[in-house]
């Protein structure tokens, strides 16, 4: 047990509807201030085995719920998380150094959310029977069975709940995996679903690193679906280990995303949605953090973006109105400042911050945007993950399409301009999961969402994650 902000929090595992320890422990740190917030057992192959068993055990009665049951459930859950909104985003905010004011406002209502909506979604889940010459298909979606669930750090619980919500709706049991830097929130949410009434081993949660309890998390036999969101060569490591069963997998991973301004843009517009780049303190898979600027109104542009990026306030993320937290951990923070130092060594320069915010000392990093990046540079094609943006210029249309689709990744695209004719043409050229014209961050559940290239594999949300995490059989019956 762990008491953090006032809330105690389980620092075992949830095995089975049971707390579960382990022989080893490791220790989680908070972003805001470095100092030691729990001891968390530290899982393995053992915990995940027992993990799995119990998801197993659990599948044949919660696979033949009605949907209604399901549904009702799901919602129980929604309100639990309801209830304990604001100790949820205290917790949150201690472990992974975002806002608070995000959490209590936008994050943790979006958690309940998730399983609101899929448990509403699943009532309204169908296909109309075909007819062929007099005989009937109907379509049903099947329970698959257990689903490993393992997700990062950067948005811990919203996340979670992103996969958990739709694998229950389902009718799928889940093994989840957090994040080891941001652990605590999928504890409570373990107590939540008990408290609603989840039966034992519906939901189970596994502590630890991620070799040491994912690697056997997904290769194991009788795990039915992967969902992973992550970086790319953690994608690689479970790819590898799902490939002797053909688990199916789900993969929602980085990027490299575009904000391209065109001239005919709206250009404060433009400068908020730039600076809209910088939450999270950058740590946001979906950032656009290559500003692409058509070169007569580049000028102009950063002119807006360095007034309003100078108004933000960095600072401790409890705080009401802190703008900017901390990075998750030192050596996340080291990655970053090594991607800004190597691109200045190498020619570029910082039009804004640069490095470690020396005034706040820890874990904060300022805001910066460098520009004159050589083509193909580093800083320029690998994906960051802080609060850290690039400017370059284009001067034709054609230019900008080319140099927003240079890149490995293919998560999202922003575009800021006047002409509706152009809105469309960039964006059908654009290769990327979600492209935003002239907004920034607009979701909706009922969408597609993943990412194209090597930002993901397939796509979750509405229809597709029941596509997903169900198993879909056509019955043809003779007339
Ligand atoms: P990460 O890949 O290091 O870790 C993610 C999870 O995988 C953690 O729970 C970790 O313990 C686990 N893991 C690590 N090695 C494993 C292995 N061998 N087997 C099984 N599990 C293993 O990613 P991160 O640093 O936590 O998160 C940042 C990354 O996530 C960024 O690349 C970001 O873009 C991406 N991300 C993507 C989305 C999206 O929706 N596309 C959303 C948020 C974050």
């Amino acid at each position: 047990m762990a008491t953090i902000a006032g809330v105690t929090v389980d620092t075992g595992h949830w095995i089975g509807g049971e707390r579960v320890g382990s022989g080893e422990a490791f220790t989680d740190v908070s972003p805001i201030d470095e100092r030691p917030l729990a001891e968390i057992a530290r899982g393995g192959a053992r915990e995940a085995e027992a993990a799995v068993a119990a998801a197993a055990k659990a599948f044949p009665a919660w696979s033949r719920t009605t949907r209604e049951e399901r549904a009702r459930l799901l919602h129980a859950v929604a309100d639990g998380v309801d209830k304990r909104l604001e100790e949820l985003a205290r917790v949150e905010t201690h472990d992974n150094g975002a806002l608070i004011r995000s959490h209590r406002r936008g994050v943790m209502p979006r958690v309940a959310h998730n399983f609101r909506f899929f448990a509403d979604r699943l009532l309204d889940l169908g296909h109309d029977d075909l007819d062929t010459r007099g005989h009937t298909n109907h379509v049903s979606w099947d329970p698959a069975g257990v689903c490993a669930l393992i997700t990062p750090w950067n948005a811990p619980l919203m996340l979670a709940t992103w996969k958990v919500a739709p694998a229950l709706a389902a009718g799928d049991t889940v093994v989840l995996k957090p994040a080891e830097w941001t652990p605590l929130t999928a504890s409570l949410l373990a107590d939540i679903a008990a408290e609603a009434g989840l039966p034992d081993g519906v939901l189970n949660v596994v502590q630890g690193y991620g070799a040491e309890v994912g690697g056997p998390l997904t290769a194991h036999p009788d795990v039915r679906r992967i969902s992973f969101t992550g970086s790319v060569p953690t994608a690689r490591a479970i790819a590898a280990s799902a490939a002797p069963n053909l688990t199916p997998l789900s993969l929602e991973l980085g990027g490299k995303s575009p904000l391209l301004v065109f001239a005919d843009a709206d250009l404060d517009l433009a400068a908020d949605l730039a600076v809209e780049q910088y939450d999270n303190a950058g740590q946001v898979c979906l950032a656009a953090t290559r500003l692409l600027v058509e070169s007569p109104v580049a000028d102009a542009f950063t002119e807006r973006f360095l007034a309003k990026a100078a108004r933000l306030r960095q600072g401790d993320p409890r705080n009401e109105a802190t703008d900017l937290g901390p990075q998750i951990h030192r050596r996340h923070l080291e990655r970053v400042d090594g991607f800004v130092r190597r691109a200045r060594e190498n020619g570029a320069r910082a039009l804004l911050g640069g490095g470690p915010n020396d005034d706040l000392g820890g874990l904060y990093y300022r805001p910066t945007l460098l520009t004159g990046a050589a083509p193909g540079a580093e800083i320029l094609t690998e994906e960051v993950f802080g609060p850290v943006l690039t400017l370059q210029t284009f001067d034709t249309e054609d230019q900008a399409v080319e140099m927003a689709n240079d890149t490995r990744f293919g998560l999202a695209a922003t575009l800021a301009t006047g002409d509706p004719g152009r809105a469309a043409r960039v964006s059908a050229r654009l290769v990327a999961g979600t492209v935003w014209v002239n907004c920034f961050f607009v979701r909706d559940l009922r969408a597609p969402f993943g990412g194209s290239r090597q930002s993901g594999v397939g796509r979750e949300g509405g229809d597709w994650s029941f596509d997903f995490y169900c198993d879909l059989k056509n019955t043809v019956t003779a007339p």
